[in-house]
């Protein structure tokens, strides 16, 4: 694995790093206070290219490939979770459309993701009964003349209310175990409901919301690969996904690394700054250590995707890792605060509220765990 980035690389981290700073990171608190959804933000990524980082140019993305995506993720996410998780998204639906759309929805439709014109790209996949266990899946999907007619109901969906979008996932043949297919839909179809949005625990600027499907017609062509190959282009999107979630957990973590050194250095107690007690200094030692950790780990799913190689093992490793970690750290950030840590002067305290969700979301620790084992059994046949 080559660890010195080549020029596009350092290029589209520099353009995230510069964003993140100037216009995502001074409204972070705000939005987080009062759950504002970062629409705006959005449309400026559109034209820099980081909603589409590993989507060709030709159809609006920066064509920088997954390493430079995970840069990039990381970046946004050292600034604000909640508009990292939503960046994620689009450009998973925009890589999910490049490789299995046909030619007419790839021109369609992945443009309006990569430039904001869609705002934002939604995947929706779980259902209330149905997370971990996607194959359980309930909406249902007929055809009926040129068009196929969606009816059920999804659950926790990124952007659900906003997205321009959409891919949902939908059983189309009940008499076979995964019978399930892949669709496009459009924001805004008559009969796709926006439910109730989530009051969450953290990435509260992010959108979270339950759809529900009530004989909703999409045209035919709308259908995203073959029909009943739908479970595995969700897997295959998800490996994708957990490369994101891992490099939105070492950005979360690093912000809160560099909020500790800089507390560590300004308060002071028994007459030093706390920074000079041995037990502190530890825990910036580990924070950084298993940081580094993480980020390698990343970066080389992100390089074995980058080269055509399997990594669905690497990326799982990745994202239990990185996510375990990101808590780790922001917790010991907490600490570092003392009484200041859990309030919301600081900012630690919403990086450890954000980074909670990453043991859950896009497949749990529990799952991931389950991935790496099956895959060393797979080897070891
Ligand atoms: C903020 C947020 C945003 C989300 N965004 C999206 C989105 O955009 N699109 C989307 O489709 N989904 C989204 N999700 C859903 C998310 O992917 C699921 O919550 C997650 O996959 C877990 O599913 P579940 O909540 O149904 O938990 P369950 O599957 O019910 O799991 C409950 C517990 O059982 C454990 N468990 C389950 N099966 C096993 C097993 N085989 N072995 C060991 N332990 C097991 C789990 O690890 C967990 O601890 C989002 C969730 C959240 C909270």
């Amino acid at each position: 694995m080559e660890l010195e980035l080549n020029e596009t690389q350092r290029l589209i981290r520099e353009t995230a790093r510069s964003f993140a700073r100037e216009k995502v990171a001074p409204g972070a608190a705000e939005r987080d206070r009062n759950g504002t959804f970062p629409a705006d933000l959005y449309r400026e990524m559109g034209p820099l290219g980081l909603l589409g980082v590993n989507v060709p140019a030709d159809l609006g993305g920066a064509e920088a490939g997954p390493v430079a995506y995970a840069l990039s993720m990381m970046e946004i996410a050292a600034a604000c979770a909640s508009t990292s998780v939503g960046m994620a998204v689009t450009n998973m639906c925009a890589e999910l459309i490049v490789k299995f759309g046909t030619p007419a929805q790839k021109q369609k439709f992945v443009p309006r993701l990569t430039s904001g014109e869609a705002v934002a790209g939604s995947f929706a996949l779980s259902e209330p009964h149905a997370g971990s266990d996607a194959s359980a899946l309930k909406t249902t999907a007929k055809r009926v003349g040129d068009t196929w007619v969606l009816n059920g109901a999804k659950q926790w969906i990124t952007s659900g209310a906003y997205a321009g979008v959409l891919v949902v996932w939908a059983r189309t043949d009940p008499s076979v175990g995964k019978g399930i297919s892949c669709f496009i839909v459009e924001g805004g179809t008559k009969g796709l409901h926006v439910g109730r949005h989530e009051d969450k625990m953290g990435l509260r600027a992010s959108n979270t919301v339950a759809l529900t499907f009530e004989d909703c017609a999409i045209p035919a062509e709308n259908l995203l690969g073959q029909e009943g190959d739908g479970f595995k282009l969700a897997m295959m999107a998800l490996d994708g996904g957990r490369i994101g979630i891992a490099s939105q957990a070492c950005g979360v973590a690093r912000a809160a690394l560099e909020a500790s050194l800089r507390y560590l250095k300004d308060r002071t107690a028994f007459g030093r700054p706390i920074g000079d007690f041995q037990a502190l200094r530890w825990f910036i030692a580990n924070m950084k250590t298993e940081l580094t950790a993480a980020e390698l780990l990343t970066l080389r799913a992100a390089w074995l995707k980058e080269q055509g190689r399997p990594f669905t093992r690497e990326a799982s490793m990745a994202k239990l890792y990185a996510s375990e970690m990101a808590q780790r750290a922001c917790d010991k950030a907490v600490q570092i605060h003392g009484g200041y840590g859990y309030i919301d002067e600081f900012p630690v305290e919403r990086y450890l509220r954000d980074a909670r969700v990453q043991t859950i979301y896009e497949g749990t620790s529990e799952i991931q765990r389950f991935v790496i084992a099956r895959e060393l059994f797979k080897q070891a046949a």
